[in-house]
């Protein structure tokens, strides 16, 4: 596992059902939500980028990884 990477975070909203998730995207431009690489519990798999709140960063988990 790799602990650290370089990709951007962010919030992305399911489009079926609507649940946020952490997510990043790939190099294609998929949309996928961080530790569900079957996508959504609803069985959605097309997110959407949502823009982060100032007032809560809840993906703002680690950022001081070495
Ligand atoms: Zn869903």
């Amino acid at each position: 596992m790799t602990g650290c990477d370089e990709q951007s975070r962010f919030l992305a909203a399911c489009e079926q059902c609507g649940s946020v998730y952490a997510a990043q995207q790939h190099a294609e431009g998929e949309i996928v939500p961080i530790g569900k690489p079957d996508g959504c519990a609803c069985g959605g798999t097309t997110f959407s980028k949502i823009e982060e709140s100032p007032e809560s960063t809840p993906v703002e988990d680690r950022r001081d990884c070495r």
